[in-house]
């Protein structure tokens, strides 16, 4: 075995919406379909109209003429890894901009029916990413901790994870293991971008962040992560399949501070043995073409 090149991380910290399971399109859709009932067209097209247009005119370049660009898909894709609350505000300067009245906190405020909406439909969507449940089972073997660190409901995700369509390993599932579920909406912390979950999530399991490998699906995430200083981040493309979405995404990750990104799963399982195993997970060695082989 080549000699180490790093300190392998003592800890994985997994992303859940997008990373162990596709349901940010649908979760985030809910919430935007909630949006667009709320606000009048012409305030939303006056805040976000030129942005849509210019993100619609890219995609309708060569080879992307069936990627979704309605403004739907265009308010998800930009508030992915983003709160409600937060896309509320958004909406709410632009209706002040636009000379209208504020709605007040009332109008914002989620019921506890929304959220079991969510859920539901969450769960009704919920499947798996590829690859992912095997790279975990991977890292674990390893010697590696996985929890799970996330800005969304804990209620939810828990439910996901335990699901058996997202195929997530015994040794991962809440219901029949002890991994630890960070949620900074239950916890009370400021949402991702903000380092906070990140930070307690490290201060609670005993590790510095310096020590901890992040996997990240979103921007926001991964600005999260590398606001809290974590020692590796790997972005990871496992949810997309639009080669236009993936694209994107690629940039924005390592705009956002990825390290290095992970096409697919079996990617995902090649960066974390690497990094496991005290070698650093460089673009080559990750899509295989550059020994060390890692092959697990
Ligand atoms: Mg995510």
């Amino acid at each position: 075995m080549p000699r180490q090149e790093i300190t392998p991380p003592q800890c994985a910290f997994f992303d859940a919406d997008d990373t162990l399971f596709p349901s940010e399109p649908t979760a985030m859709g809910v919430a935007v379909a909630r949006l667009l009932r709320t606000f009048d067209e012409a305030s939303v097209l006056a805040r976000f109209g030129d942005e849509w247009r210019a993100w619609a005119d890219q995609r309708a370049g060569a080879g992307r003429h069936s990627a979704d660009r309605t403004l739907s898909a265009y308010l998800v894709a930009r508030w992915t890894g983003s709160r409600y609350d937060a896309m509320f505000a958004e909406c709410n300067e632009a209706r002040r901009a636009s000379g209208q009245r504020p709605f007040s906190s009332e109008v914002a405020a989620r019921s506890a029916d929304d959220n079991a909406a969510e859920t539901l439909q969450a769960l009704a969507n919920v499947g798996e990413i590829r690859g992912v449940g095997a790279a975990i089972r991977n890292v674990q073997r390893l010697g590696m901790r996985t929890v799970v660190v996330t800005t969304s409901a804990k209620d939810r995700v828990l439910a996901c994870m335990d699901s058996p369509r997202a195929n997530l390993p015994r040794s991962f599932r809440p219901s029949t293991s002890s991994t630890t579920v960070y949620s900074a909406s239950s916890l009370g912390l400021e949402p991702k971008p903000s380092p906070e979950v990140y930070l307690h999530a490290a201060a609670a399991e005993g590790v510095l962040p310096q020590d901890v490998v992040a996997i990240e699906d979103s921007p926001t995430g991964m600005r999260s992560a590398a606001a809290a200083k974590i020692g590796w981040k790997i972005g990871f493309l496992g949810a997309l399949e639009h080669p236009a979405d993936r694209d994107d995404r690629r940039e924005a990750l390592l705009a956002a501070g990825a390290d290095v990104i992970a096409e697919d799963g079996r990617q995902l399982r090649t960066a974390l043995t690497l990094l496991a195993r005290g070698l650093a997970p460089t673009p080559e060695r990750v899509r295989g073409l550059d020994a060390p082989s890692v092959a697990a």
